[in-house]
């Protein structure tokens, strides 16, 4: 299933084991720890944020050993993401000698993967890494911190979340009693396999697909039966033919569960996953029993494992790519006929949503004046260079 012969797979490029590689963001502690971390609790204290004594020459000052539990929404079979939360815990535990510790469980071994927020609200865990789109049940306002259809491409989704947007979700989870930090992004994800072709509107009319959250309630609005399957037993239904399409990721993770042998038309792009950000999420009680030190190399080490995943991720997908179009596999663009109707159907949801709720309402205009801004500037600058990239 998994292709390990690959050079670049996790194991061989540092990332997972947190050693310094030309491919990921490497550390070296001792001038993080007197540069990056010091130089962290230096400006967040300058900021009024946390307190923080940057002391003398060594940063990491307190003895205090702390030991966290993190529960992750993902299993260790999805490297690159639950990867993320290794990387937290090993920067963590390596910027502060091994006095903070952050030990990451897969989904399902403290928790199932859609109760992390559940888990860290009763305690049962200090931190998550999660995507927040997961918990909309609770408030459907939570998916911007993840990703929404036709929304902000990875790089775009940083720049909101480290600038206004952050301030917008950290006021959104703190009626949890939860601190989100952005950390890891999957990039633009694909639309997914497709047993036959979709040309049209009307083949999407009674087409059954595996895919979750505000991408299936367009579809749905399109006429495709949506269906959501647990990512686990998603090749088995594309497999037997319980549906018809499935979406899951990217190249990378796609190619891993060997959708590529059982359907032909590997569609794109994944509209309703522009840039999808997975957070940690922290228990507001935890984080005010840390240190200041300790929160600095958190947040520290939050900024790594997000650079990380993506740059990982970015390594990845397109080796998997050439690979799967080797093996046979067409690569289709959706129809503009499909991506008008469904971003239409997107305006529509967004606009549904913030007339049932002014708090929504005023989240999205924030968000929506970044992204129309955001994407003139894109436009503009970075996608009319790519239409000239040479041969
Ligand atoms: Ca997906």
């Amino acid at each position: 299933m998994a292709n390990n012969s690959n050079p670049s797979t996790p194991a061989s490029t540092g990332i997972a084991t947190g050693k310094p590689t030309g491919e990921s963001v490497g550390l070296d502690r001792r001038r993080l720890l007197v540069g990056g971390a010091a130089a962290a609790a230096a400006s967040l204290a300058a900021c009024g944020g946390e307190s923080a004594d940057t002391g003398g020459s060594a940063a990491v000052q307190t003895s205090q050993r702390v030991t966290w539990r993190l529960a992750s929404s993902f299993p260790r079979s999805l490297d690159t993401i639950f990867g993320g939360a290794e990387d937290l815990a090993e920067t963590v535990e390596e910027l502060s000698d091994g006095r903070f510790r952050i030990i990451p469980y897969p989904s399902g071994e403290i928790v199932p993967g859609l109760q992390v927020l559940d888990a860290i609200q009763a305690g049962t865990v200090q931190v998550g890494h999660t995507a927040s789109y997961y918990y909309t049940g609770k408030n459907s306002a939570l998916a911007f911190d993840t990703a929404v259809p036709f929304g902000l491409n990875a790089r775009q989704q940083n720049a909101w979340l480290y600038s206004e947007g952050g301030d917008l979700m950290r006021a959104l989870f703190s009626d949890f009693g939860v601190i989100p930090f952005p950390a890891g992004n999957t990039g633009t994800q694909m639309g997914g396999w497709f047993r036959s072709q979709v040309n049209d509107l009307n083949d999407l009319k009674g087409l059954k697909m595996r895919i979750p959250g505000l991408g299936a309630r367009v579809l749905s609005d399109l006429g495709v039966t949506v269906q959501t399957i647990a990512g686990g037993e998603t090749y088995q239904a594309l497999e037997r033919g319980a549906v018809d399409a499935a979406e899951w990721v990217g190249p990378y993770d796609d190619e891993r569960l060997g959708f590529h042998k059982i359907a032909k038309n590997y569609y794109y792009p994944g509209w309703w996953e522009p840039g999808p950000n997975l957070s940690a999420l922290v228990g507001q009680k935890a984080w005010d029993e840390l240190p200041a030190e300790y929160k600095s190399i958190f947040k520290v080490a939050t900024y790594k494992a997000n650079v990380n995943m993506l740059a990982k991720y970015d390594a990845l997908n397109p080796k998997a790519l050439t690979s799967i179009k080797a093996g046979g596999v067409a690569l289709r663009p959706f129809s503009p006929e499909i991506m008008n109707a469904c971003s239409e159907a997107s305006r529509d949801l967004f606009a549904s949503e913030s007339a049932a709720d002014p708090a929504y309402a005023r989240l999205f205009e924030s968000w929506d004046k970044y992204r129309r801004e955001s994407n003139e500037w894109f436009g503009a600058a970075e996608s009319s260079l790519a239409k000239f990239s040479f041969g």
